[in-house]
């Protein structure tokens, strides 16, 4: 799940780093009693779940509160990655120094959280690794201990030689550290961290990415959630208990059990078709699931065919029957369903599903190369 940078600063707040001061408005002239607030030089910023807004023009300087009521004018409704700006973070114009990287994220073949840092900071980092690979440093963090001193030390001293510099960023960097850990983080950046022209480090944005398993024991997190940039069907899987991932390809699978989606989703390949996703209903019984898989997957309009892949163990087929014709009756599903069942009342699936006008067949590779023919 990701944070707009206003939350994440707040997050960063709360773990004791400098952050530039700001609000949050939605308005030009919510922008502009901001600007004549903070008085002198402002910028505006577009909240949205995407980087490199500066370059979409989604970030402004304004030299007083008419310049930047225009720059709002502008920047609302601007689509920066597919979404739309809504919010604007307002704040006091900082005269930069420098501006330099820093990020830590769960580094998964060290299973451990990694650091990484470098000077050449408010441009992009993975440009940076790739052409200049020295320029970015990297340090571990045993997550028994969390981080020591003295390596924040040593990662501030890779971006600054004044010794006051230095002692803020390493303040900065166990500051990170705590928001990353508190909040369950699997991302947490500053790009730029900048400092100032009067000798001040401080963070002018942010970025947190939090581990959606970490969400259950953390509501004051969960609550940031932004439902309405979430991906087409994330949000209305999750209410309904369905893992499901958007996919570009064009055969919707509907599968019970994570692995058997997998399955499912390797011989679609095989057979030469692209899955439309990726959706386990469960090892549930439970008709409405299927109901709301169908309506998650018909909302794709590349989906040109469905397939179902039900293996019966504590799922009934049945059930999935009784799904399957109930979601025909209450929305329009305009592409071919393929079915196949086998397992648990497999045979009283079949009659449910005859009776309703659908067939289904019994073997996988029989119902993936169907689908992937329908596809075609
Ligand atoms: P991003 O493009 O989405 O990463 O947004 P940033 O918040 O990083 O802003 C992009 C760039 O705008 C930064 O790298 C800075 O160079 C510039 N910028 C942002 N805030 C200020 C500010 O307060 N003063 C000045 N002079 N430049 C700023
Ligand atoms: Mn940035």
């Amino acid at each position: 799940m990701n944070l707009h940078e206003y939350q994440a600063k707040e997050l960063f707040r709360q773990a004791g780093m400098p952050v530039n001061p700001g609000e949050v408005a939605s308005s030009p002239d919510e922008v502009r009693a901001l600007a004549e607030k903070y008085g002198g030089t402002v910028v505006v910023k577009a909240q949205v779940h995407s980087g490199g807004r500066g370059k979409a023009g989604g970030v402004k300087l304004a030299d007083g509160p008419d310049e930047a009521a225009e720059h709002a004018e502008t920047i609302l409704g601007m689509e920066i990655s597919g979404l739309v700006v809504e919010e604007l973070l307002v704040s006091p114009a900082e005269k930069i120094a420098t501006e330099a990287y820093v990020g830590v994220l769960v580094d998964r073949e060290g299973q451990c959280p990694v650091f990484m840092v470098s000077a050449e900071g408010g441009v992009d980092i993975e440009e940076v690794a790739a052409t200049n690979p020295d320029a970015v440093h990297k340090l571990r963090v045993d997550p028994r201990y969390g981080l020591m001193p003295h390596q924040a030390y040593w990662m501030a001293t890779r971006l600054y030689d004044e010794p006051a510099l230095v002692r803020q960023c390493a303040k900065v960097l166990s500051g990170l550290y705590d928001a990353f850990t508190r909040n369950g983080a699997s991302m947490a950046e500053v790009n730029p961290l900048i400092s100032t022209e009067d000798g001040q480090v401080k963070a002018i944005d942010a970025k947190v990415s939090i581990d959606g398993n970490e969400l259950f024991r953390r509501p004051t997190v969960e609550a940031l959630r932004d439902t309405a940039s979430e991906e087409q069907g994330a949000a209305r899987a999750r209410e309904a208990g369905l893992s499901f991932v958007k996919l570009d390809g064009s055969v919707g699978c509907c599968v019970n059990g994570a692995g058997l989606a997998m399955a499912t989703m390797d011989l679609v390949k095989y057979y030469g078709g692209e899955p439309a996703n990726f959706l386990d209903i469960g090892g549930s019984s439970n008709p409405d699931k299927v109901v709301a898989a169908l309506e998650i997957i018909t909302a794709d309009p590349n989906v040109k065919v469905i397939l179902f892949n039900i293996f019966g163990g504590i799922t009934r087929c049945d059930d999935v029957a009784r799904g399957i014709v109930e979601a025909a009756g209450r929305i329009d599903i305009r592409v071919p369903l393929v079915i196949r069942l086998t397992g648990t009342n497999e045979e009283l699936a079949r009659e449910i599903l005859a009776d309703a006008g659908f067939e289904a067949v019994a073997s996988m590779d029989e119902v993936v190369q169907a689908a992937v023919r329908v596809a075609a």
